[in-house]
């Protein structure tokens, strides 16, 4: 069970100079997470214990995951991922279980950066139906906070929790000692979409027309996954037309197909 839900990548490939718009955020996560695991010791010779762990929060695909992952790489650390929705099961005792292995493998690899996406799946406010589900569901809360709470003995291991709903959380996890590090991770405005735009095009051959700043400017809605997605498919456009050179026109084509596709449906991830 642990090796299908469980994703763990040592040293991740993804750097800072990958993400583009998130400097403050960055800066917070370096703060938070980096420099407890690379000066353990400042905190132990100040006496105090560093927050357990960092919320991010914001709509997705505007770089939450990456974050973590260039945290991980920065720090030689492994990067241990799972979704709050694996941790939600049928069977009692099921969810908890896997928290515990969870820690367990951070234990073993620490340094360790242990990314939990989807935070409000196990840690939703509470319903006031008791049905059993429910209960298993706060089961494995409790087993997560229970697990954060005893960090001291922990080590080297960083926590960093992910959720697109953070009007949805539970209190609880951001008590003191928890998630007390909140940090927004917003879609990105102009200037942001214009960085981001440069760095997924890195590798690509483009025309002499392509401006970033135009790019940018016909994109104002776009996360920086849209922004992923919208290079690619310009690519395409190129590619269908038999050309090794990717021009604006290609896109602008494509921001046209993906906003249709989004319209439709057609496409979920956008
Ligand atoms: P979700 O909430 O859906 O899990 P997320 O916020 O974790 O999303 P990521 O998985 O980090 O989003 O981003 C998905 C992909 O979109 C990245 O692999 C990257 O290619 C691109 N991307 C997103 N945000 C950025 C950004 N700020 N800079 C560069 N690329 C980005």
């Amino acid at each position: 069970v642990r090796a299908r839900v469980m994703q763990v990548e040592h040293s991740p490939d993804v750097t800072y100079a990958d993400i583009g718009g998130l400097e403050e955020q960055m800066q917070e996560v370096r703060e938070t997470v980096e420099m407890p695991l690379e000066h353990p010791d400042m905190f132990e010779d100040v006496g105090i214990t560093p927050p357990s762990g960092v919320l991010l929060y914001g709509p997705p695909g505007t770089g939450k995951t990456m974050l973590a992952k260039a945290v991980a790489n920065e720090t030689d650390a492994t990067f241990i991922k799972m979704a709050g929705s694996e941790l939600v099961h049928k069977f009692i005792g099921e969810g908890a279980k896997l928290v515990r292995d969870l820690f367990e493998v951070a234990r073993e690899n620490q340094p360790a950066v242990l990314f939990i996406d989807e935070i409000d799946a196990i840690a939703s406010k509470r319903t006031d139906s008791k049905t059993s589900g429910d209960a298993e569901v706060q089961r494995t809360m409790m087993q997560l906070l229970s697990e954060m709470d005893g960090f001291d003995e922990r080590g080297e291991v960083r926590i960093i929790a992910a959720t697109n709903r953070f009007d949805m959380l539970d209190p609880a996890i951001l008590r003191p000692g928890r998630f007390d590090r909140l940090i927004e991770v917003p879609k990105p405005n102009t200037e942001g979409r214009e960085i981001i735009f440069q760095i997924h095009t890195r590798k690509m051959n483009l025309a002499s027309d392509i401006n970033f700043d135009e790019l940018a400017e016909m994109t104002p809605d776009a996360s920086g996954a849209d922004i992923k997605a919208i290079c690619t498919e310009a690519g395409m456009f190129a590619i269908r037309d038999d050309r090794t050179e990717v021009t604006l026109d290609d896109f602008l084509g494509a921001h046209e197909k993906l906003q249709q596709d989004d319209e439709t449906g057609a496409d979920d991830s956008l």
